[in-house]
């Protein structure tokens, strides 16, 4: 729930953002002389106003990719950025080894992120792994091995 809200939160921003930079575009561009009484609209009809608003159209585009892209890569628990990326996997031993990916971690272990290297089959999900104690299973096994 906190982790969909967070992503709400930036699309809420961003949105704001954009619509303040559009009232700011609406505000300094001037607007067109009456022509009998009638205020023609500016989209559509003047060419710079509506270049001007098809690159704030793709401003936007990119303020939503940006928030997705960013929601992608945080712990699905802390809302921390996933951190430590480590390479797994390889094509040439993929029977042995598995595909390869990419595995990301919360650096207070809450779980794992494995994105596919190579997506084949259009976009995947990443998979999300959550772990109970990871630190605690790492340092225990750390211990098992200072034992022997
Ligand atoms: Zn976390």
């Amino acid at each position: 729930m906190r982790y969909w809200s967070f992503l709400a939160g930036k699309l809420g921003v961003a949105g704001g953002c954009m619509y303040g930079l559009l009232a700011l575009l609406n505000y300094l561009w001037p607007s067109e002389p009456d022509f009998f009484y009638l205020r023609p609209p500016r989209f559509g009809y003047d060419l710079l106003y509506t270049l001007a608003a098809g690159v704030w159209f793709l401003l936007c585009c990119g303020a939503v990719y940006v928030c997705i892209l960013d929601q992608r890569y945080r712990c699905r628990v802390c809302l921390r950025r996933l951190r430590m990326p480590v390479e797994t996997g390889s094509w040439s031993r993929m029977l042995l080894l598995g595909r390869p990916r990419i595995e990301y971690i919360c650096p207070y272990g809450h779980g794992t992120l494995n994105v596919a290297e190579l997506q084949i089959s259009g976009l995947e999900n990443p998979e999300w792994t959550p772990h109970a104690e990871l630190w605690e299973e790492l340092c225990a096994a750390s211990r098992d091995s200072e034992r022997e």
